[in-house]
């Protein structure tokens, strides 16, 4: 059959794509059909025709899948950032798990019985909904000459007006209708990409899931904004704000954040805190995280168990879901298999989260990060929490590693790396086979680049013990993985 532009199929779909997009087949010729999930038997007019494939567009669902539900969130298909919303949840941890599997078998070369093996089942939310604790809105102004906020309509920058997204924490949309407000009433306007005029660019909003401190940084595409103090007023009554704050960018550019960060009211910083979970946790959501309403002085939280606090700044990294990564890095800190006597290098470490929750049990954790100023922020996390077995490099893992390593002999027990889905460098992972430590944690979002890594330390010496993925960014298609991998010389399962 010869398709074209415009024909009309009927077509069950079969499978998923990485993005989320349905699959389906009609006498081996593939189509790709957003919007479409597993199981359902869909009508769609083919937009492009490639070699042996096409994408279609959805028109009609002819059967909905039983994996199908009605999504909570009126523009999620406008909006783009729910890529598979439309599934059940139980649905969506089984395409995560299904998309790590595949992975690892076509770009790792793994085979299916040895993966299955080594798989643990990927840790869900009880609640999927609420759990960001940072989000950033664009501003700017809608057809009707209104000022929005809202989100920008997959692979656009036009504004999809939305002040309640349901992966955000309730509190940003009081907080962004008020700021709205005071746009309104004040004549302050959003900035115009287009133009380079106007002056409020990005909303960014972060909260303390442990202890409800909410921080509101708007990005101005000025030095000074306008009318601040009747802004800070206004924020102040909201219950959980305890910092305000401008960054400023004047750039025209894509990148949302600028250098200077200026406060405006309350502290530069809040704070979080996070706990380790143990293994019956880990599958359900029993301990609750600390209420709200019950805040704490930094003092508390030092007492707290064997919980880290941290400080978190307008720029710094910290992981969007605090519920969930409780449960990675717990896992990450297990599959170390700490004894309180190892040497352990965390590389990629951000502001040092997993090597702090890893210093607690090993002898002395080294970090390494490229941003400057997280490393900085690692080590106030680290003095904050009277952690003084953890030290960190400033610079490119597969820099500082090698350099260390020909110089000084570095030694490591254990190995744990964290990078962005770009994988780790070559020179990295040729290092980490030289260091030959007993055991490495790779901590992964990307599990593309996940496999092609895999691929590599398992051909140098290594094998994959334990694999665990874990649901951070629950209605969206990415998936986080924490493997477990042995040298071979002392490995449980040699093979
Ligand atoms: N482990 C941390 C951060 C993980 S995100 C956490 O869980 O919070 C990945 C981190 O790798 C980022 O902080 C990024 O700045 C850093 N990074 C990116 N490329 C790097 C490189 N080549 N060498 C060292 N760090 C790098």
């Amino acid at each position: 059959m010869n398709y074209k532009k415009d024909d009309l199929i009927t077509v069950l779909i079969e499978d998923m794509g990485t993005d989320g997009e349905g699959i389906g087949k009609i006498d081996g010729f593939t189509f790709f059909i957003k919007d479409a999930v597993i199981g359902d038997q869909v009508q769609a007019k083919i937009m492009k025709v490639k070699k042996g494939y096409a994408y279609a567009k959805l028109l009609h669902i002819l059967v909905p899948s039983s994996d199908r539900t009605t999504p909570l969130c009126n523009v999620h298909r406008q909006c783009g950032g729910c890529q598979i919303q439309a599934l059940t949840y139980t649905a969506q941890l089984a395409f995560k798990t299904r998309k790590v599997k595949n992975n690892l078998v076509r770009i790792g070369g793994f085979l299916l019985d040895q993966i299955n093996q080594a798989m643990e089942p990927i840790v869900g939310m009880q609640s999927p909904y609420h759990y960001r604790n940072k989000a950033q809105f664009p501003v700017g102004i809608d057809k009707n000459g209104q000022f929005v906020t809202g989100f920008y309509a997959g692979r656009t920058h036009d504004i999809i007006a939305n002040t309640d997204c349901l992966l955000g924490v309730k509190e940003n949309q009081i907080i962004l209708e008020t700021i709205l407000t005071y746009m309104r009433e004040n004549g302050i306007s959003p900035y115009i990409e287009q133009t380079g005029q106007g002056i409020i660019r990005h909303i960014l909003l972060k909260k303390g899931f442990a202890t409800g401190e909410i921080m509101v940084c708007i990005i101005i595409n000025a030095d000074t904004l306008p009318q601040a103090d009747k802004l800070v007023k206004l924020l102040q009554k909201i219950d959980g704000i305890v910092s305000i704050s401008i960054n400023i960018n004047k750039q025209k550019t894509n990148v949302i954040m600028g250098e200077k960060v200026c406060l405006l009211w309350g502290k530069d910083t809040i704070t979080d805190l996070l706990s380790m979970r143990n293994d019956k946790d880990i599958h359900v959501d029993k301990v609750p995280l600390i209420q709200d309403s019950i805040k704490k002085s930094n003092e508390e939280y030092l007492s707290y168990g064997d919980s880290i606090c941290f400080a978190i700044s307008p720029h710094s990294f910290y992981q969007v879901n605090p519920i969930q990564t409780e449960k990675l890095y717990s896992i990450a800190v297990d599959y170390a298999g700490l004894t309180g006597t190892e040497t352990v290098w965390d590389l990629y470490c951000g502001i040092g989260t997993i090597s702090l929750f890893m210093s607690r049990k090993a002898k002395h954790v080294y970090g390494v990060e490229r941003v400057e100023q997280a490393v900085l922020d690692a080590q106030q996390n680290a003095a904050r929490n009277n952690i003084h077995n953890a030290t960190f490099y400033v610079g490119k893992a597969e820099e500082i590693l090698p350099d260390l390593y020909d110089r000084e002999g570095i030694y490591a027990d254990v190995i744990c790396v964290d990078p962005p889905r770009k994988g780790c460098d070559d020179q990295c992972l040729a290092t980490i086979i030289k260091m030959a430590p007993k055991r490495i944690v790779y901590v992964s979002c990307d599990s593309a680049t996940l496999a092609r890594d895999l691929k590599y330390l398992c051909t140098n010496g290594y094998h994959i013990d334990r694999l665990r993925p874990v649901d951070l960014f629950p209605h969206t298609v990415h998936v986080e993985c924490v493997v477990l991998l042995s040298h071979k010389s002392n490995s449980v399962i040699n093979t």
